[in-house]
Formats: structure tokens, sequence, C-alpha cells
């Protein structure tokens, strides 16, 4: 599996370097859009972590290339905290999946595996659960055919669960990874807990048939079965 890293920040391009190499990935560093360019143009790769900001051609440049190729290789975009534009242009440009920055490192492999798994076939532009439906670049959300109004972080965090389905969610995943939170506290538990009844409010009470399923001492679960 051969993966080329665009990112300019070179902290984080040698911290990706090294994850995945242990995780066995042969891996590529571009540090600038041009360079990045040139390696698509040149190489062969199964995926690509394309940073959005980069100096002079930025990642967006890259993408339309790498499309305009027809070059199908699934590419997971790196986008700064708050740039939802970004993250849309993205994902209309042809990006596969996308991470916020800062994100864990665990995170990223995840999002690797799935996106290999799945080729690019399927892309993951949609998440759903029974009659649950989240659109990441129309960023809508339906349940049972009825459209939900979500705050910017009730959507998130509805997509972080919908990206978890079936497995149980911890307050410290959330402060960390939709918070962006490095350490849990109670003010980050209390916000937590406010949006999650929020969500309940507008993705459970008005069906009946309840999906976000609080596990005492764990944390919460979107599912299906009951726990
Ligand atoms: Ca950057």
């Amino acid at each position: 599996m051969r993966v080329l890293v665009v990112e300019d920040e070179k902290k984080v391009a040698r911290a990706l370097r090294e994850g995945l190499e242990a995780e066995h990935y042969e891996v590529a560093v571009a540090h600038t859009g041009e360079e990045g360019f040139f390696l698509v143009n040149e190489q062969v790769f199964d995926l690509i972590v394309l940073d959005l900001m980069l100096p002079g051609r930025d990642g967006l440049d890259v993408l339309r290339n790498v499309r305009k190729r027809g070059l199908q290789t699934p590419v997971l975009i790196l986008t700064a905290r708050d740039a939802v534009d970004d993250r849309v242009l993205g994902l209309d440009t042809g990006a596969d999946d996308y991470l916020v920055k800062p994100f864990a490192f665990a995170e990223l492999l995840a999002r690797i595996r799935a996106l290999v798994r799945r080729g690019r076939t399927d892309q993951v532009l949609r998440l759903k659960l029974a009659d649950l439906e989240l659109d990441l670049v129309s960023r809508h959300v339906h349940r049972g055919g009825h459209a939900l109004s979500l705050t910017a972080r009730e959507f998130e965090l509805l997509e972080y669960l919908l990206r978890h389905a079936g497995h149980s969610v911890s307050r410290e995943m959330l402060a960390r990874d939709v918070w962006k939170e490095p350490q849990r506290d109670a003010t980050t538990d209390n916000l937590i807990d406010v949006h999650i009844a929020r969500l309940r409010k507008k993705v459970d009470d008005p069906f009946g048939r309840p999906l976000l399923k609080t596990i005492r001492g764990v944390g919460f679960a979107l599912t299906e079965s009951e726990t």
C-alpha cells in the first residue's frame, strides 16, 4: 500500500510518515502543492492524504488535477477547524473523506482503512443508520424522510456518532475528536451532555424509536439494538 502525504507542516508530515510506516504503509511525503502535483503525475498511489491549506498550489488544485486525469485514488483531505466551506468544496471536488485538524492518529488510521476497504466505488459521502441519514456534502440530515435542522456542532456530533455507529463513544472521545479539547473537564462534559440532549430531542423524540442510547458508565452509542 503506497500512501502519498501532502502536508506542509513538517512536524505533522513527519508524524504521519512515522505512524503510517509503523502500520506497514509505504509513504511518500510532499511538503508543497507543487511537489504533490509532481508526485501524483509521476507515481501511482493507493491513497492520498491531502492537506488543503498549502503554500503555492493548494490542496484543492492538487485534488482537481487528480480527478481531471481520471485517477480513482481515494483522497482523504485534512482541513482546519471551522473551515466548513473548504470541507464541502473538497468533497464536491472529489475527495472521499475528510478529517479536521487536530485529529487523533487512531482516527486517521480508521478512516484510511475504511477508504481502502471501500475503494472509490462506494464513497463515504453519506452516513446512514436505520432511517437516519446524514449527507456530508449538502450537510442535510433526514430521518424517515423528514429534514432535521441541526446546528454546526450538533451536525459534527451526529456525524461522529454515525461514524462509530454500533459502538460506544466515550465523553473522552467526544471531547478530543469533536470539541478538540485535549483534556476532558467538567465544562466540556457539561457541553457534551447539553448537546447530546438537544440532538436526542431532534433526532429521536419525534420518531418514537430511539437510536441515540446512553450507556451507563461508558458514554453514548448510536445503535438500532437495545443496549
Ligand atoms: Ca497546511
